[in-house]
Formats: C-alpha cells, sequence, structure tokens
C-alpha cells in the first residue's frame, strides 16, 4: 500500500515509487507471472511454442487490452501500466513478454490512435477480447529502411488488393488481426505508404516459414504471405498515404515496451544471480561473500536501476503528453545493452552452470540479445537520439 510520503514522492517525480494503483497491478502481473507463466516457461522454450491456454489466461487477466478502454472491453489503463505488464512478463518469461507488449503497444496503440469509430468497434474490442495482433512492417530487403518496402497496394473497385511478404513478424502463428503497411502509389515514395488491417481469414492470406531463432523461442516469427488479398477501403487505418506516419508514431511508443521488455529480463537475470550466490559454496564461503562476486552484483544492479529510470522516465513522459522520443530511443538503446551486459554477467556468476540449460540464467542472455534488434537497431536509436539533439535550435547545455 502507498503511502502519503510515497504519494508526494511520486508526485514529486521519483520514477520507482509507483502510485497505489500501479502497485496493485503490477501485483497482479507478477503473481500471474508466477502462478502460470513460470511453471510453463521451459516447455514453451523447449517446444518454440507459446502455450494457447497461457494466452487465454493474458486475455482473461485484460493484459491484451491494457490501454484500451472500457467501452472497447479493456482495462482502461495507462501506458505506464502496459510498460509495468511487459516488465513483469518478460521477469519471467521475455517470449510471454513480446507477445503483451506487441498487442499493446504496437496494434492496439496504432488502432486506438488511429482507428476510425467503426475499426475500434470492430478490432479493438476483438484485441481486448481474444485476438491476437501483429505488425507486419519488415520485409526481406527492407529492415531498418523500412519504407523501401516492395509489398504493394493496387486500387480495385471499393478497395484494395494487395501483394507481397513480410518477414519476421511476431505472433504470426497466434494473430488474427495484422496491421500491414503496403505502398499503394510507390511513385510518391513513403508518402505511398499506407496501413492496411487485414484479418487471418482474408483469400490470398497465408503465414509462411517460421524462424528457429537464437532468443525469445517461444515466439512465433513468422513471414507473412500476401496474393491478391482484396481488403476493403473502410480497412485503410488513419489516412491513405499516411501508414509512414502510423508507423513511425507506433514505433517511438512501441521501443518503450521493448526497453520494459529489456528492464524485466534483467531483472530475472539479477534476481537468479543473487540468490545462486548466496548457495553457492568455494573456500568454504558462499560465493556472495567474496568481494569480486559483490562487485559484479553492485554493478548489474547499478546498469539495472539506470535502465529501469529511463524507460519509466520515458513512459511517464507519454502518459503526460510530453515529448518522449528522444527519451525512448535513450530507453530503448541502454537498456538493451544493459540487459545483455547484466545476463552475460549473471551466467559468470553462475560459473559452468551459468552455461547449461539446467539453470535460467543463459536463456536470459539469448532473450536479451534480441533488444538491439527490433523495433529499431541501436545504430538507428542513435540516429534518431542524434537528429533530435542537433536540430535543437537552444544551444546543448543540458543535453
Ligand atoms: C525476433 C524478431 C522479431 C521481429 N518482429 C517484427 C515484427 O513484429 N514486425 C516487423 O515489422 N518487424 C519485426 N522484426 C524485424 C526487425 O524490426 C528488423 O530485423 C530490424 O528493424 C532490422 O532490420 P534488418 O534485420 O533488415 O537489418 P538491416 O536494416 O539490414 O541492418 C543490418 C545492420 O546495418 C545497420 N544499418 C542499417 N542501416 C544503417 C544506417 N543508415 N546507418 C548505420 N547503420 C545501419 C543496422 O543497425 C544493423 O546493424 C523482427 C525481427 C526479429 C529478429
Amino acid at each position: 500500500m502507498s503511502t502519503p510520503a510515497m504519494e508526494e514522492l511520486t508526485s514529486a517525480g521519483a520514477l520507482t515509487v509507483l502510485s497505489e494503483d500501479e502497485e496493485m497491478f503490477r501485483a497482479s502481473v507478477r503473481e500471474f507471472a508466477e502462478g502460470e507463466i513460470r511453471p510453463r516457461s521451459e516447455a514453451m522454450e523447449e517446444h518454440a511454442k507459446l502455450d494457447s491456454a497461457l494466452i487465454k489466461q493474458c486475455f482473461d487477466l485484460g493484459l491484451m487490452g491494457i490501454e484500451v478502454p472500457e467501452e472497447f472491453g479493456g482495462s482502461g489503463g495507462t501506458f505506464f501500466n502496459a510498460i509495468l505488464a511487459v516488465e513483469e512478463v518478460s521477469r519471467v518469461d521475455a517470449s510471454v513478454g513480446v507477445l503483451v507488449d506487441v498487442q499493446n503497444t504496437l496494434v492496439a496503440n496504432a488502432l486506438l490512435r488511429y482507428g476510425s469509430p467503426e475499426q475500434k468497434k470492430k478490432y479493438v474490442t476483438q484485441l481486448a477480447a481474444s485476438k491476437v495482433g501483429a505488425y507486419c512492417l519488415s520485409e526481406a530487403s527492407s529492415g531498418s529502411d523500412a519504407f523501401a518496402m516492395a509489398t504493394r497496394a493496387r486500387e480495385d473497385g471499393d478497395g484494395y488488393i494487395i501483394n507481397g511478404r513480410k518477414l519476421w513478424i511476431t505472433n504470426g502463428n497466434e494473430a488474427e488481426i495484422f496491421i500491414v503497411f503496403a505502398n499503394a502509389n510507390p511513385e510518391a515514395g513513403y508518402k505511398g505508404v499506407t496501413a492496411f488491417i487485414i484479418e487471418k481469414g482474408m483469400e490470398g492470406f497465408s503465414v509462411g516459414k517460421k524462424e528457429n531463432k537464437l532468443g525469445i523461442r517461444a515466439s512465433s516469427t513468422t513471414e507473412i504471405i500476401l496474393e491478391d488479398v482484396r481488403v476493403p477501403r473502410e480497412n485503410i487505418l488513419g489516412e491513405f498515404g499516411k501508414g509512414y506516419k502510423v508507423s513511425i508514431e507506433t514505433l517511438n511508443e512501441g521501443r518503450i515496451g521493448i526497453g520494459a521488455q529489456m528492464v524485466g529480463i534483467a531483472q530475472g537475470a539479477m534476481e537468479a544471480a543473487l540468490n545462486y550466490s548466496g548457495e553457492r559454496v568455494q573456500f568454504g564461503k558462499a560465493i556472495n561473500t567474496f568481494q569480486g562476486v559483490q562487485f559484479q552484483l553492485a554493478e548489474m544492479a547499478t546498469e539495472l536501476e539506470a535502465a529501469r529510470l529511463l524507460v519509466y522516465n520515458a513512459a511517464r513522459l507519454k502518459d503526460a503528453g510530453l515529448p518522449f522520443v528522444k527519451e525512448a530511443a535513450i530507453a530503448k538503446l541502454f537498456s538493451s545493452r544493459a540487459a545483455e551486459h547484466i545476463t552475460s554477467q549473471a551466467i559468470e556468476v553462475y560459473g559452468g552452470y551459468g552455461y547449461v540449460k539446467d539453470y535460467p540464467v543463459e536463456k536470459f542472455w539469448r532473450d536479451a540479445k534480441i533488444g538491439a534488434i527490433y523495433e529499431g537497431t541501436s545504430n538507428m536509436q542513435l540516429m534518431t537520439i542524434a537528429k533530435l539533439m542537433t536540430q535543437r535550435k537552444q544551444p546543448l547545455t543540458n543535453g
């Protein structure tokens, strides 16, 4: 329970002090993650597949429509709530973390912001209730240079015919609602890119090859194949030719979610290392009594604290309606590096036991690697940060 002093701290800007509602929400997600996700994590990793009963539980608990208003059957929470959920889930299993992350920070987010009243009524309601969403931007030849996409939309009567292949699509196997970016006017360059809402059952739509990955193995990453898929005009999300805006703006927010995933992974690895170091005896003593090991743990805690503050700050700025794009890029860049380093240190604290699959830390390390790649590689984050720094009209006295 939060005390008046804690409320004061929150309003004074202490980022890690949660309001009473946030604390209750966080506790409920942790209980779910410990009780329902942890027992299934190993099997999901082994079979490289999310447990469908677990996905249903995520819906039942309201984790798949956190920011969705109650009128559409969602939880009516904040973006910060979504960040807390991604962190807590990823502390136990980062594959479930990215399921929750993409659903909330990309798919529901884009539909809530750009959807027409009819689209919201139809699709947002389904997203909050039972249908998984996916966000289809990348292709084999267009990753960082996303708007160089080859997928095309051609006008046809009262709709569009879409052809192309998307690659690396998270939730590809589980999703039923897809936000697909296609260029509907290639002569206009990126100003031809348009976002469409596509349903799994539409003719010509199919899910292709599933990737065999280093980490987040239970999360499906698939190809999406579009062969003459006929999409009605009313399924354009946002304005025609403004898909680039839909994509940039949702990814600006989405990458705070990836930051939260990285913080959760790092937290899980650090806790595991801390516990293990209290149990492992060498030279007649628990290894956590050696200053060398204590310093490793202290370094981990320091990096984790900094990463969490950056992620929470970006999320709170976004909820407050303040500029957050540079802060979001910094948060993703730093937290993905921190997670990689902390999880690597955790393996070393475990020694040889850290290197084998009987213990959890090698998985945390493999899961952390994706943070530097998806939703914009680390170089892309550096470019965003630098661009926003150098565009400033004021001297850069405050960083
Ligand atoms: C597991 C996984 C899940 C994913 N999920 C999704 C999803 O759900 N939806 C989706 O649309 N995409 C998804 N992606 C795709 C992901 O966003 C891309 O992989 C990412 O944007 C990088 O694109 P790329 O792989 O083509 O690498 P490239 O763009 O080819 O980059 C290769 C290297 O070149 C560097 N580079 C490229 N251009 C520049 C430049 N101008 N300056 C400096 N360095 C540069 C990059 O930083 C990188 O180091 C996913 C990817 C993976 C691996």
